[in-house]
């Protein structure tokens, strides 16, 4: 795990990246900050999981993003989970950053209601109360976001926007500027099946199957077995 912190003052600031090994945009997006963001405050940048990194995995024994809050003696990601839980105490403010195999617009995933997603430039945010089970990094940090992208967009797309979320927290110059956010929140899975497997899914769109109406998030995410999509309702 590579860590790198700049600067002394609160609130502190996380930028954290590769917590899924083959997901290298986020090392892209730490390298262009660390060497032209200046802010007063605390900036803790974290590349995670260097080793499944290198062999381009999504991890080495266990996914990081469930293995939280870790387990010093445990697998190399339960110790990874245990050193970033200690590393990110304290921190006010963690951003994850994820990208997806699927098509779908990029999104703010949260755990419950979440006071750091409404400064983050993007429209669509996910809450994913439904599925997660507290082992997952923004689970086990004072406050913080996912944020999954799509393949096609860029490292400088990103850039801009932590930078204008930094804007809007009040902690770096420049006009704060939102945009209206959608809300959703996911209540289930639908698992793969034969009676589903010819479905063709379009995410964020609402759908409906075997009698249940429901808007399917990461549908075409390829890291998750046996699940066809997430399923989840607008709630604002
Ligand atoms: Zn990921």
């Amino acid at each position: 795990m590579k860590i790198n912190t700049y600067g002394f003052k609160s609130p502190a600031v996380a930028i954290v990246g590769c917590v899924h090994g083959n997901e290298k945009i986020g090392a892209e997006v730490i390298q262009q900050l660390e060497s032209t963001l200046k802010i007063d405050s605390t900036v803790k940048y974290v590349v995670a999981n260097e080793e499944a990194m290198q062999l381009n995995q999504r991890f080495i024994s266990s996914d990081l993003n469930r293995s939280f809050p870790g387990d010093r003696y445990g697998t190399h990601e339960e110790q990874l989970a245990f050193a970033l839980s200690n590393e990110l105490y304290g921190v006010d403010y963690t951003f994850d950053l994820h990208s997806t195999t699927a098509q779908t617009d990029d999104f703010i995933i949260t755990v419950g209601n979440n006071d750091l997603a409404q400064h983050y430039p993007l429209k669509k945010v996910v809450d994913m109360s439904g599925f997660a089970s507290g082992v997952s990094l923004i689970e086990n940090v004072m406050l913080g976001i996912a944020i999954e992208y799509n393949r096609s967009t860029s490292a400088d797309q990103i850039e801009r926007q932590v930078r204008q979320c930094l804007v809007n927290l009040g902690l770096l110059e420049g006009s704060p500027g939102q945009a209206q956010q959608e809300k959703y929140r996911v209540y289930g899975i639908l698992e793969e099946s034969p009676m589903n497997k010819d479905l063709t899914l379009e995410n964020f769109v609402e759908t409906s199957f075997d009698g249940e109406i429901f808007i399917p998030i990461l549908y075409g995410e390829l890291a998750y077995e046996n699940i066809l999509c997430l399923k989840a309702r607008r709630i604002e």
